[in-house]
């Protein structure tokens, strides 16, 4: 008490704040929405990826925080002059990069609606609803992809949201684990082998370096431009064999629907045929591509799923809801549980206790977990089925668009097939250097599609980043931010032209 009172600019202020002052949160969260419902109006204002030098902020901010408070219009005013040039603007309709983070104001209200109740929801009793929602979401979700019955609630599996694909990758390769340990004993936890392919995201050997998986039994099998860089059965079979030879135990396969490069989609029904015949546990990461599937004219790259033993999908993504929310069903719940519970005095309840209860925390890394099933909610209610599919369904046909535009030009090839709303595309060696080798022309071409790109990025007009698919380097034209349009990828087109007949006259 007594140091408080001496310090001499306290006020008072400790015991007032009011940190939830009803009418002040009404006034601040008034302004906070105004600012970004600007913030979007205007965002085409702004180079799309951020030009700011590393270190620019800690030259912009005081060294320490403030010892008074501040008022929300100042602070607000220092976002919008510090905060904003170091953001990359990923809800920017010419925003192209990476895959997309699709924001809407269903998902966003919806995590607003989330963060305000601002409840910690690791049990059923914790938040009743908080449970309940996210299970029946998560089954209308697994209905509208068509996930087997095994996969929902209603049919003895079910869905959980986890944060991000490397947490539920995490999860499926410690259930599996496990599940494989009870059988053959824990000293044999060294034999254990993972499978993905050369094109598998690495959220899958990070899962399998924290799972304890020896490292040297990772394997990425290599895939080839000829199966369109899709992980062959032939290929996963003749290691499984090898492995088996070498008296290693199989234990978990990672296919991908759309993987993060080039959207190549492993061909899941052979996968599962020789994954079942020895015993190996498949998950199906369909991180960006999932969503698609739940166009009927899509959902054939889902064909084979029945046989998987959990799959998942990021719809912070590609599925209008802020990041995070990764939907990751299991058809066998009690292998994650048994894997990831426990059960301190200070969490028993009754209604854990009669078991008739989900507790989602034993499906997942963290106790605490947040209410994310309300955003998933609030998109499927405002939007519907009809008008998610219309929405994919508009930004493949952008990409189809430009895949057009780049055929058009015969300087530019479009390097793997377009699966969805992603074209992979370069400047075509030949177009380059054509006294080159083979070898050096096709060294060349990467070379200068990389140098090509970062003028394209430098200009902040547009963003894309790029990929090395089968040893060539290739750009990224990824459509699926909210605000983008038609008019828009006709716009992206032109700036790369541009950059492009720049760089090919100066070199
Ligand atoms: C984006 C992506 C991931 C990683 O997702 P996080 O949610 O960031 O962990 C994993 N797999 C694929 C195929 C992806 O595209």
């Amino acid at each position: 008490m007594g140091s408080l009172q001496n310090q001499k600019s306290d006020n008072g202020l400790a015991g007032t704040i009011k940190p939830l002052d009803p009418e002040e949160f009404r006034r601040q969260g008034h302004m906070v929405i105004d600012f970004l419902a600007d913030y979007y109006k205007n965002v085409e204002r702004y180079p799309v990826r951020s030009q700011v030098e590393p270190g620019y902020l800690k030259k912009r901010l005081p060294d320490s925080a403030p010892y008074d408070p501040e008022p929300i219009e100042e602070i607000l005013r220092d976002v919008q002059k510090d905060i904003v040039p170091g953001i990359t603007h990923w809800q920017s309709p010419n925003y192209f990069a990476y895959f997309p983070s699709s924001g809407s104001i269903a998902g966003f209200l919806g995590e607003v609606l989330s963060t305000g109740f601002n409840i910690v929801g690791f049990n059923w009793m914790s938040s009743p609803a908080a449970t309940e929602l996210e299970s029946i979401v998560m089954d209308w979700l697994g209905k509208m992809l068509k996930l087997p019955s095994e996969f929902l609630f209603s049919g003895g599996g079910g869905g959980v949201l986890q944060g991000t694909t490397c947490e539920a990758i995490l999860c499926t390769v410690v259930a599996a684990r496990d599940q494989m340990l009870k059988k053959i004993g824990r000293e044999n936890v060294n034999k254990l082998v993972v499978y993905g392919s050369d094109q598998t995201h690495s959220a899958l050997q990070k899962a399998a370096q924290i799972a304890g998986i020896n490292p040297s039994n990772f394997r990425a099998v290599a895939t080839t431009k000829a199966n369109a860089f899709g992980l062959t059965a032939d290929a996963f079979r003749a290691q499984i064999e090898s492995d088996v030879e070498s008296g290693l135990v199989p234990l978990f396969l990672c296919a991908t629907i759309g993987t993060t490069s080039s959207t190549a989609v492993d061909p899941l029904a052979p996968l599962c045929e020789v994954a079942n015949e020895y015993g190996i546990w498949v998950h199906v990461d369909a991180a960006y591509a999932g969503s698609a599937c739940i166009c009927p004219e899509y959902r054939h790259f889902l064909d084979g799923v029945e046989n998987a033993h959990s799959f998942s999908f990021n719809a912070h993504k590609w599925f209008l809801t802020t990041l995070d929310c990764c939907c990751l069903w299991v058809k066998d719940p009690s292998a994650l549980v048994k894997a990831l519970s426990t059960y301190p005095e200070y969490l028993r309840n009754k209604a854990s206790e009669t078991k008739q209860v989900v507790d989602y925390k034993d499906w997942q890394i963290t106790l605490s977990r947040r209410f994310r099933s309300l955003k998933l909610w609030l998109v499927l209610r405002s939007y519907g089925v009809a008008n998610l599919r219309k929405f994919l369904r508009s930004h493949i046909k952008m990409a189809k668009n430009f895949e057009g535009l780049i055929g058009m030009d015969k300087r530019f090839e479009v390097v793997v097939p377009r699966n969805f709303a992603t074209v992979c595309f370069r400047i075509s060696p030949i177009e380059l250097a054509g006294n080159h080798q083979i070898v050096s022309r096709e060294e060349a071409a990467n070379n200068f599609n990389a140098k090509l790109l970062e003028t394209i990025n430098e200009s902040g007009k547009i963003y894309m980043t790029h990929a090395v698919i089968g040893g060539v380097y290739v750009m990224r034209f990824a459509v699926g931010a909210s605000l983008t349009e038609n008019r828009h990828v006709i716009l992206a087109w032109k700036v790369v032209q541009e950059h492009a007949n720049a760089l090919l006259t100066s070199s």
